[in-house]
C-alpha cells in the first residue's frame, strides 16, 4: 500500500487560503484511508467541517475512488451534480497521495491546488504497530524494515505529521 504523511499542520494550511476563496476539500478513498486517516469520507468531512467552523467557504466535498486514476479525476470535473462547484471554487485540498496530487493538478490547472501531502513508500498494516511504511522510497533517509517503521516515527524523522488534518 502507498503510504503518505501530511506536509503541514491545520494551522499552516489555513495561511496557504483567504477567506474569500471557494475552497473544495477533495479525498482518495482507497489506500491514504487506510492509515491513520488521512484520505477517505471521515477524514474529508473532518477536515470540511474544521475549515467550516473557522469561517471559510467550502463549495464541494469531492470523495473519488482513485485519484490516480487520470480519466477518473477528469470525469469528475465535468460530472453535472459537480461542475457547478468546480467551477466557482478557487482552491482544491487533495487528502491524496502525490500521484493523485498531481493529477488533481494537471486537471484543475486554472485553480490553487495545495500539496498537503508527501509520499514516503510502501508498507501494509500491522495488528500491533498500526499502519508502518516497509519499503521506504529513495530519498526519504528511511532504512528499509520488515518490522516496519511506524508512521508517527517515520514522520518524526522525515520533519512531517502523522494523522489527519
Ligand atoms: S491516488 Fe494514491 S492514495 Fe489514492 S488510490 Fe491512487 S495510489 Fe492510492
Amino acid at each position: 500500500m502507498i503510504i503518505s504523511l501530511r506536509r503541514m499542520t491545520y494551522d499552516d494550511l489555513k495561511k496557504n487560503l483567504k477567506k474569500e476563496d471557494k475552497v473544495v476539500v477533495w479525498a482518495c478513498n482507497n489506500c491514504i484511508k487506510f492509515r491513520d486517516g488521512l484520505g477517505g469520507r471521515e477524514s474529508m468531512n473532518k477536515l470540511a467541517d474544521k475549515l467550516e467552523q473557522d469561517g471559510y467557504d467550502i463549495v464541494r466535498r469531492e470523495l473519488i475512488g482513485a485519484s490516480c486514476l487520470l480519466d477518473l479525476v477528469r470525469k469528475r470535473r465535468t460530472d453535472e451534480a459537480a461542475a457547478k462547484a468546480f467551477e466557482e471554487s478557487t482552491v482544491i485540498l487533495p487528502l491524496t497521495c502525490e500521484d493523485g496530487y498531481d493529477n488533481v493538478k494537471h486537471v484543475f490547472s486554472d485553480k490553487k491546488v495545495l500539496n498537503l501531502t508527501k509520499t514516503i513508500g510502501l508498507g501494509v498494516f500491522s495488528t500491533k504497530k498500526g499502519m508502518c511504511v516497509n519499503y521506504p522510497f529513495e530519498g526519504t533517509g528511511l532504512e528499509p524494515s520488515v518490522d516496519g517503521i511506524t508512521l508517527t516515527e517515520a514522520a518524526k524523522k522525515m520533519g512531517l505529521h502523522s494523522g489527519p488534518y
